[in-house]
């Protein structure tokens, strides 16, 4: 039997992100977003760093369906600002998810920051929580360099003004496999698949 593992999203596209990170590292198991549970209610993510909310997130869904449950919460560090946005990411602009007006208030924000201080990373926190309330959370990083003004039409939020160290182009130039390659997201989930290898099935 394969195991089953719930992870804490509606997104179909980090359902089948994962799916590809977990069938590249040979794992054999039945992925399933929260979508599959709608009578789920979301979670508010009330914490104050990215493992909170990423434990939150997993925790609520493993106790509501009995299931292993992952879930990851990511966002932009920027170093001159002391690490913001941070957890604010999604609505540093004021509206949640407005990926457009958060990248054009953080450019204008750093308008006159120099190269070598216009140095960031993308963070992410991917945590497993089991039924019984064992957890474990695992931290990526991407570190790279913000750009003036946005390039690249893949990805999504700040992706087309970072610029992974030792690249010549920002995230949002690279394919989708060559971003899992060296991304946050990818690091995270990759450092949790030697668990998730020993999940019951
Ligand atoms: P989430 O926790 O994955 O939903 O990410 C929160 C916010 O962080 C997103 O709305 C984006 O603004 C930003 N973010 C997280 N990961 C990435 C990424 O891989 N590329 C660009 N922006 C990201």
């Amino acid at each position: 039997m394969t195991a089953r593992l719930i992870l804490a999203t509606r997104n179909a596209h980090k359902v089948g992100e994962l799916r590809a990170i977990l069938g590249a590292a040979g794992l054999d198991i039945d992925l399933v977003g929260a979508d599959a549970y709608p009578e789920i209610p979301d979670v508010r993510e009330t914490g104050v760093t990215f493992a909170e909310n990423a434990l939150l997130k997993a925790h609520a869904l493993a106790q509501a369906t009995g299931l292993p449950a992952v879930a990851d919460d990511s966002g932009l560090s920027v170093d001159v600002l002391g690490g913001a946005p941070g957890i604010f990411s999604a609505r540093w602009a004021g509206t949640h998810g407005d990926d457009k007006a958060n990248l054009e208030l953080l450019l204008a924000q750093l308008g006159d920051i120099a190269p070598p201080h216009r140095t960031a990373h993308f963070r992410c926190a991917a945590a497993l929580a089991l039924p019984d309330g064992t957890e474990h959370v695992v931290e990526g990083r991407l570190p790279g360099t913000l750009r003036y003004e946005p390039v690249g039409t893949h990805g999504f939020g700040y992706d087309p003004i970072l610029q992974p160290d030792g690249y010549d182009v920002t995230c949002a130039e690279l394919t989708p496999d060559q971003k899992n390659a060296i991304s946050h997201r990818g690091h995270a989930f990759r450092a949790l698949t030697p668990l998730l290898r020993t999940l019951p099935a």
